[in-house]
């Protein structure tokens, strides 16, 4: 299912849940939240209005007209910011820093090929609620939200990165401790509370809604662990778990959570703080991006 016509069965919900039929804040509507214009507010790329076409396209004798492509709007989120500091390195390294700092090249990155508009939950150290940075995501209609995050364990030796999806329920003890720890900030687990809506024609759009979301955040992170892997960073043996991270619950937006590594392991806290691997990071992330992409417009056209 299309970006578009999951957005058409939530506006179809939306009309619902103005007839009375039940609404729930495990969910934002657009237009039901007002995004933030402050000073706070997402930072946009700036980028947005540049074509990703060449003018010399248009030269060439073409038997098709030329298509614009949209350019496609990735929302990045740093995690934790302000109060939260997230895990603590060995080393002193925090959480909030080394995630914020691979965002930022991973923007610079995805802006540099023209293809994509790129906004952040946070732009610079301030704390944002997680169920706002969802929010926020929905509000601009983002095409893909992507959370950066890394890890700490009290076993030292423990190290690798991991990507992390959206699952109703976290049956495995570690990543549900993982995904209490990371949703700490809002001193809430929120999860799938669309699960417990009640109204049937609600319930049913909203699940086909988010089945076709939970597809495609899965393809999303089983590319990032091959491009991962395919570059020479070390994963975890289970690269690709699932967990109720309530900034992974927006319905309509494709997400993963990205655990960069252990700032809790000596080798990976180094790694994560030295320039070289922080870009190796971001363009592995960046060609995940592409291939997410690429193969979703192969399917549409199929
Ligand atoms: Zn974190």
């Amino acid at each position: 299912m299309s970006a578009l016509s999951r957005r058409d069965l939530l506006s179809i919900l939306t009309g619902l849940t103005a007839f009375g039929v039940g609404t729930t804040e495990a969910w934002a509507a657009p237009g039901k939240r007002s995004i933030a214009t402050s000073n706070s507010g997402p930072a946009s790329s700036g980028s947005a209005s540049k074509s990703p076409r060449s003018p010399k396209s248009a030269t060439k004798p073409a038997t098709k007209p030329t298509v614009q492509v949209k350019p496609k709007l990735v929302f990045l989120d740093p995690g934790h910011g302000g109060k939260d500091s997230g895990a603590l390195g060995v080393r002193g390294t925090r959480e909030k820093a080394v995630v914020m700092m691979i965002a930022r090249l991973l923007q610079k990155e995805l802006q540099a090929g023209g293809r994509y508009r790129v906004m952040l939950t946070r732009r610079n150290d301030s704390f944002v609620p997680l169920r706002e940075r969802v929010a926020r995501a929905q509000a601009a209609r983002a095409d893909l939200f992507l959370s950066l995050h890394a890890d700490s364990h009290p076993d030292a030796d423990i190290r690798g990165a991991s990507v992390y999806t959206l699952s109703e329920d976290a049956t495995d003890r570690e990543t549900a401790a993982l995904a209490a720890r990371e949703n700490r900030a809002d001193g809430v687990i929120a999860g799938l509370r669309l699960a417990d809506q009640t109204d049937n024609v609600a319930s049913t759009l909203v699940a086909m809604t988010q089945r076709s979301t939970v597809n495609d955040s899965r393809r999303l992170a089983e590319t990032i662990v091959q491009t991962l892997s395919r570059n020479g960073v070390r994963l975890l043996r289970r690269s690709h778990r699932q967990a109720g991270f309530a900034v992974l619950t927006s319905p309509d937006i494709p997400a993963a959570l990205v655990e960069l590594g252990y700032l809790s392991n000596r080798q990976d806290e180094k790694l994560l703080t030295v320039r070289q691997h922080q870009t190796a990071l971001a363009r592995s992330l960046r060609a995940s991006v592409d291939a997410y992409f690429a193969a979703g417009a192969a399917t549409r056209k199929a």
